[in-house]
């Protein structure tokens, strides 16, 4: 008979565990960028400024006015699953920050050259240390010069120990197109916050936003502004708000701007989606959406939408991987036919009183 060996069981070295865990978190600069930006959105900030170079394969260097991090914590704040945001099972219920699982800056270090800069309003300096696979680099932790309080993540060669995955990615202009896709949007939801965007060495800014420091029906002109500023002011004009009050029953409310059927310029339907502070997807959602649209506009016309659901977090899944975008939530069918109800009695009205086009 033949003889087969039974190989013996190894635990994988946790090294390789985490790299491999890292991998799969931070495929693309953008997936990192996007947490970053999380990061300094969670610490308060008002002001964020990103720096890239190569489509953020060779730098993405982001600064921020926030809280800032405590010396004492520099040391394990790389380490795997080590977070300000999260202490029990329980809190994922009412989690209202963007990060929870502490991850982010631990898989970014394992991918990358990683260097925080950082400074608490308490502190008489900044401090400044390095990073590689999850552990403080050698050198420590250093005091710098710094004249505000804030944060700085210098993010240098991405995927530098893993070829594979750096020849996997096309090049720099496609992944600075995914990053100025992932800044506009989050510029668009935070348009109290400033945002800026710079590719290293060219001489003009690709993305700013003034901010204005409160989120507050009162200031959403900010947001059309900064709608104005990325698409520019053609799309702002033709821009109509959308709202659903708070839903008792099915606990979640709901703000969204649309493009009206003027605005034909847009070749593909552009959907920006943050639940509860997330951007995320939602197919079920942009399908009955681009269902609707069909409907009411013009063939081959698309909306620009952009909505900020708001779910009771009871009845919102927020213990998913950090790569599944997609998320899942509670009364999803009946969510879904309020909104699509809300947009099509917009368009309705907008069709008596401004001649819209409708199919019979
Ligand atoms: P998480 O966001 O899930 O807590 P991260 O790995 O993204 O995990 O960050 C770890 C911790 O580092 C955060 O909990 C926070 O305390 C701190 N931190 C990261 N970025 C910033 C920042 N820009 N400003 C202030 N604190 C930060
Ligand atoms: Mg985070």
């Amino acid at each position: 008979s033949l003889e087969i060996a039974s190989k013996r069981i190894k635990p994988l070295d946790p090294q390789l565990v985490n790299r491999i865990a890292a991998g799969e978190i931070i495929q693309r600069p953008f997936n990192a960028l996007k947490e970053l930006i999380e990061n300094c959105l969670d610490a308060g900030s008002t002001s964020i400024n990103i720096q890239i170079k190569e489509g953020g394969l060779k730098l993405i260097q982001i600064s921020d006015n926030g809280c800032g991090i405590n010396k004492e914590d520099l040391k394990i704040v790389c380490e795997r699953f080590t977070t300000s945001k999260l202490k029990e099972f329980e809190d994922l219920k009412s989690i209202n920050t963007f990060g929870f699982r502490g991850e982010a800056l631990a898989s970014i270090s394992h991918v990358s050259r990683l260097t925080i800069i950082t400074k608490t309003q308490d502190s008489p300096c900044a401090f400044k240390a390095m990073y590689s696979d999850g552990k403080l680099a050698k050198d420590g932790i250093k005091p710098c010069a710094a004249a505000s309080r804030g944060t700085q993540i210098i993010v240098e060669d991405l995927f530098y120990n893993s070829s594979i995955r750096r020849n996997a990615l096309k090049g720099g202009s496609d992944e600075f197109a995914k990053i100025y896709e992932v800044v506009s949007r989050y510029a668009i939801h935070n348009y109290h916050v400033g945002f800026y965007l710079k590719r290293i060495g060219e001489s003009s800014m690709d993305l700013k936003t003034p901010g204005c420091s409160i989120r507050s029906v009162e200031n959403e002109n900010y947001l059309q502004d900064v709608i104005g500023i990325l698409y520019g002011a053609d799309m702002k004009k033709e821009l109509e708000r959308i709202s659903v009050e708070y839903d008792d029953r099915l606990k979640f409310e709901m703000l969204a701007y649309m493009t009206n059927s003027r605005y034909t310029q847009l070749k593909q339907l552009t959907f920006v989606l943050f639940i509860n502070e997330r951007l995320v997807d939602c197919q079920p959602i942009k399908k009955s959406l681009q269902n609707l649209f069909q409907m009411y506009l013009p063939k081959s016309t698309n909306p620009f939408i952009y909505m900020n659901l708001k779910i009771d977090p009871k009845n919102l899944d927020v213990n998913i991987h950090p790569t599944k975008h997609e998320v899942r939530f509670l009364y999803q069918d009946e969510i879904i036919s309020r909104i699509e109800k809300s947009f099509e009695e917009k368009l309705l009205d907008s069709s008596t009183s401004r001649s819209y086009y409708v199919k019979n």
